[in-house]
């Protein structure tokens, strides 16, 4: 498989790019390509380039740009993870599966039960963490569109947001679907979500939702809706529910 890089500045066609230190580091010491080995490169904009790697060394590499290819990977089915974080690699277990699965935007959330707090030059470098997971996970499964990763806020200011929505406009567009045990509704009975709509999943932090939270959420328009009848680990129940509404309603 020919190795594909993120570049993050515009691209244009027979120009020869500058690759940045890490993603020469990746391309040289780990891929170990050599001058000539074919690559592809995206910036997010649209389609993607193939090119050549006009110089390989560990200070640096020139990759010779030579067609853009206008092909996307994405599903038709748009769908925004909002999940709870969690400890230790977990979270960035969830965002790399998330984007392989085809996510369209990921929103990271604090909940009253989340295990792990970060203040606010923690939040940003843990961003920062995941957003080049994001990058890495594209890179890998060829997706040329970058999921958007949405800044780190708590789950009330988040469902306010919501809330405000709806009472501007009658009703949340969409599926909005939070993820409980407890629930009778199943994912397989929702009616499919109209064209280009997105169906959002929240999913709670390892010790579930604080009551007061699936009260909030349900008055903000979510449907709870259960996964099978078994107790998922938070990152199983993301996970399965991204497969299952691929499956359903997506490019599965
Ligand atoms: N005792 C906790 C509870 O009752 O919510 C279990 C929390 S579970 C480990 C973590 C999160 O995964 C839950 O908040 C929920 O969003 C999701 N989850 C786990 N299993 C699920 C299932 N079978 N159906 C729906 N959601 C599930």
């Amino acid at each position: 498989m020919t190795a594909r890089f993120f570049h993050p500045a515009p691209i244009r066609n027979s120009e020869q790019i500058t690759l940045g230190s890490d993603t020469s580091h990746h391309a040289v010491q780990v891929l170990r390509l050599k001058q000539g080995d074919g690559v592809i490169l995206f910036d997010g904009t649209g389609g993607e380039f193939s090119g050549h790697l006009a110089q390989a060394s560990k200070s640096g590499c020139q990759v010779q740009i030579e067609s853009h290819l206008p092909v996307e990977r994405e599903s038709p089915l748009k769908i925004e993870l909002a999940q709870a974080i969690c400890i230790n690699e977990k979270m960035d277990w969830i965002i790399q599966k998330a984007v392989e699965q085809g996510v369209t935007r990921i929103q990271p959330l604090i909940t009253r039960r989340t295990l792990i707090r970060l203040d606010e030059e923690r939040a940003g470098k843990r961003w920062q963490h995941w957003h080049k997971i994001i990058i890495a996970a594209c890179e890998q499964c060829g997706r040329n569109t970058i999921p958007q990763l949405l800044p780190l806020l708590s789950l009330a200011h988040w469902l306010e947001q919501k809330l405000a929505r709806k009472q501007q406009h009658g009703s949340l567009a969409g599926h909005h679907i939070m993820f409980s045990p407890t629930a009778s509704q199943r994912l397989a009975k929702l009616s499919p979500p109209g064209s280009g709509e997105y169906v959002t999943f929240l999913t709670g932090p390892e010790g579930g939702f604080a009551g007061e939270e699936t009260d909030a959420a349900c008055y903000a328009g979510f449907i709870p809706v259960r996964l099978g009848s078994r107790i998922l680990r938070t990152e199983s129940a993301a996970l399965a529910a991204i497969a299952a509404a691929q499956t359903l309603w997506g490019d599965y």
